[in-house]
């Protein structure tokens, strides 16, 4: 029989009685992995009473306490790294290397977590007034929740729970319903490391799961990551509910090529930020921006492309896995077919490609086109494939003005040998995270997570710093204390001004 997958509810595994399931396939295979519960009211509702009941003791468990339950996660979670990536390519194809990336990129998170005592400190002021001193606590939110997408299911939940719970949250995560078994074993190995019950708790489903999870009200926080169009009906439900939200959306990441770069270093980089895990990256590299002479490269990035050939997970040749599912496959042929009519110059079709003994994978070659235009639904949608745009430009104040012109913000980089180019772009650019000579310019976990316009809602953004900002809330004390003497001298008075 195929393994039901259960609900984690109070540090309990436990089978849901819905009556609604999905299956989870293998993309390389189509085989059923599971079988997924769309978790019913009355079990969201026990979701989040179990966070709210851990909550009045979590909140008031000593900092250290909360740090060392990070340090044994983060020991755990290295000593089972490449059992928990095995498990990650069977849920989403990715090759392992991949899926160990996926997996590390999450335990940098705890790592960070772990030093959540210097991270929440507050600010304290001597002598605000005569006799009067002001200093401030970051104070945890309450029940906080997690709506995570398929692409990273070991980095993306790790970005949200651990930090949440260090500042003294408890917390319930929603994982995609494409890639659940992932953020379950997160789950079971951070009550291995010793979690109290209620922590955390994971439930199951799509959309209607999510909506109802929002809506309890316990809930104080929601932090999301998905589509744009999932993303923006989040904001609006959360904050029309007076919640606080923070919603990492979709993206449309360009890569500026001046002609002074390093024409090979641009060439590698190019094709393994565009196709790498098939392109189902919220940083992938989805246009390349060519500046003058750089338009000569072209032909040798085409004949680069064209070497690297998806495969399964365990394939040391395969340049990357399969997308995620038959629908993916069929909206990224889709938009492939629309810009072809629409003009575009398809220099490389992956369309066909195929993978031996995986006829039922959801394979998609490199595929690459040039001339491009702004008014192409292929540059105005989000792709989420192997798909590389190509666009010519004469100088970098139009490359500026055309990454600008686009509504996303998250990603993006510049590869020149002129430091007075890239501070340009750096300054000018309205994105949210800049690559110089680095293609894929993901922070690392002491800094934040900064998309910014249709790829980020709200203020506080993921990990780091602005993470405990966003998982507390600052509570500012301003403090008198009376002399014994002074108090019974009936001429003493404070200035208060
Ligand atoms: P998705 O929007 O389909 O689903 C994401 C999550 O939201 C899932 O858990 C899903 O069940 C839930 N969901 C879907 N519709 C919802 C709704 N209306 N209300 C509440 N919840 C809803 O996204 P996906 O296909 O799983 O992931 C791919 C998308 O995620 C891409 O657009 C990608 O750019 C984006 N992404 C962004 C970042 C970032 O940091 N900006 C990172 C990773 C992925």
């Amino acid at each position: 029989m195929t393994y039901q997958i259960p609900l984690s509810i109070n540090g309990a595994l436990m089978a849901s009685q819905t009556e609604q399931w999905l299956e989870v396939h293998n993309p390389a295979t189509q085989k059923v992995i599971a079988r997924l519960p769309c978790a019913t009211v009355t079990e969201i509702t026990a979701a989040v009473q179990a966070a709210s009941q851990a909550f009045i003791r979590w909140q008031a468990t000593p900092v250290p306490e909360r740090a060392r339950l990070m340090l044994s996660y983060q020991a755990l979670l290295k000593e089972q790294h490449e059992d928990i990536a095995y498990l990650l390519s069977q849920d989403t194809g990715k090759t392992f290397d991949d899926a160990k990336g996926d997996v590390w990129r999450g335990i940098e998170v705890v790592e960070q977590a772990a030093n959540i005592a210097a991270l929440s400190m507050g600010e304290t002021q001597m002598n605000v007034a005569s006799g009067v001193d002001c200093y401030s606590f970051s104070q945890p939110l309450g029940v906080c929740v997690g709506i995570t997408p398929f692409n990273f299911p070991a980095m993306i939940p790790l970005w949200m729970f651990p930090l949440a719970i260090a500042c003294g949250n408890t917390f319930v995560l929603k994982p995609s319903e494409q890639v659940p078994l992932v953020p379950m074993r997160l789950a079971e190995l951070f009550y291995e490391a010793g979690a109290p019950n209620g922590l955390l708790q994971v439930i199951h489903g799509g959309q209607e799961v999510a909506e109802q999870l929002l809506a309890q009200p316990e809930v104080r926080a929601v932090s999301f990551v998905g589509s744009v169009a999932a993303g923006q009906q989040v904001y609006r439900a959360a904050t029309q509910q007076l919640k606080r939200a923070q919603v990492f959306a979709g993206a449309k990441n360009h890569l500026v090529v001046l002609p002074d770069a390093n024409k090979q270093q641009v060439i590698n980089n190019l094709v393994g930020a565009s196709v790498g895990a098939a392109g189902q990256r919220c940083m992938a590299i989805s246009v390349a921006v060519l500046v003058g002479k750089a338009a000569d490269w072209l032909p040798d990035l085409t004949e680069a492309m064209a070497r690297v050939k998806p495969g399964v997970w365990n394939d040391a040749n395969a340049g990357y896995g399969p997308l995620i599912s038959p629908a993916a496959k069929k909206r990224v042929l889709g938009l492939i077919a629309r810009g072809k009519q629409q003009g575009a110059t398809c220099l490389l079709d992956g369309s066909q490609v195929e993978v031996a003994d995986y006829p039922h994978g959801n394979w998609l070659g490199p595929t690459l086109f040039s001339d491009v235009t702004t008014d192409m639904t292929l540059y105005k949608e989000e792709i989420f494939g192997p798909v590389l745009l190509v666009m010519t430009v004469d100088s970098l104040a139009e490359a500026i003005a055309l990454v600008n012109a686009n509504p996303y913000g998250n990603g993006t980089a510049i590869f020149t040998a002129s430091g007075a180019a890239a501070r340009q772009y750096q300054q000018q650019v309205q994105v949210g995270q800049v690559g110089i000579n680095v293609p894929i310019p993901v922070p690392l976990p002491f800094f934040s997570f900064t998309g910014w316009r249709n790829s980020f809602y709200g203020d506080l953004h993921a990990y780091g710093k602005q993470a405990v900002r966003f998982y507390t809330e600052t509570k500012t004390v301003t403090a008198r204390w009376f002399d014994d003497e002074a108090c019974s001298d009936p001429n003493m008075t404070i200035d208060l001004k």
